[in-house]
């Protein structure tokens, strides 16, 4: 990655957006149409206190939220005729997608320390309006439990149950969600099987800790601690979103 891609803020935005909403269908991903933010940023759904501007289902058009994802061709071209939404993709078995959301430098740091104790991987990466990164990874085909946090600071991952904000969706900040690549997602890689071994392992430990009461903050110190004894053998890692932060800072 030598160029950031997809500046695509001058295309007709209506038109983009359904026109990505259909390509992602028709690589079977479920799509389902998110409220977007105003010029002035303010989110469409209306209220001016909305704490998740341009990232939550519009009800009219998804009454049931992410269970009204589809590949429906029809019905995707018919929400966005009338609006130009968010584009949200749902994860999980269902679309066979699994998506690590990297949140800033705690979540590029911590992802990091994921990487150097285990080996390279490779990932379909899309860039947030918020500046941080999304992993995209097809679906291993055994459950991948959602969960905010639980593999570091800063990473979240989307699985069952879950959606993501995709590009060319806007962000409140006003910048567009885009694919890193020319060629957007690409044949999307396999989860690594270090990662949906951490992914299951963090959540059993919470699991546990829920049964046995100490509340989730001290389990996911434990994981923090475990993942902090993983950094001892660093290997050569080529890591997108590292080269990312040593080149543009924080993000
Ligand atoms: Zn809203």
């Amino acid at each position: 990655m030598t160029a950031e891609h997809g500046e695509d803020l001058e295309q007709p935005e209506p038109l983009a957006l359904q026109r990505a909403a259909l390509a992602y269908a028709e690589r079977g991903w479920l799509v389902l149409p998110l409220w977007w933010p105003s010029p002035s940023g303010w989110c469409a759904c209306g209220p001016h206190d909305c704490d998740s501007v341009g990232k939550h289902p519009i009800p009219r058009l998804a009454p049931h939220g992410l269970h009204d994802a589809t590949t429906r061709m029809d019905t995707i071209s018919a929400w966005w005729r009338s609006v130009p939404a968010n584009v949200g993709i749902r994860t999980g078995a269902e679309s066979g997608l699994v998506v690590l959301d990297v949140d800033g430098r705690a979540g590029l740091l911590a992802l990091r320390a994921l990487a150097l104790s285990h080996t390279t991987f490779q990932a379909s990466w899309a860039r947030t309006g918020s500046g941080g990164w999304h992993a995209y990874f097809a679906h291993p085909g055994t459950p991948v439990p959602s969960s905010a946090g639980r593999l570091g600071q800063g990473l979240d991952v989307r699985g069952e149950g879950g959606y993501v904000v995709a590009p060319p969706s806007l962000h409140g900040s006003g910048r567009r969600y885009r694919w890193a690549s020319p060629q957007g997602a690409g044949d999307v890689p396999p989860l690594p099987g270090w990662l949906l071994e951490e992914t299951a392992a963090a959540d059993a430990l919470v699991a546990a800790g829920r049964e046995a009461g100490p509340g989730e903050r001290k389990i996911r110190s434990t994981v923090s601690r475990g993942l902090e004894a993983g950094k001892r053998q660093p290997r050569q890692v080529l890591l997108h979103a590292d080269l990312a932060a040593g080149r543009q800072g924080t993000t």
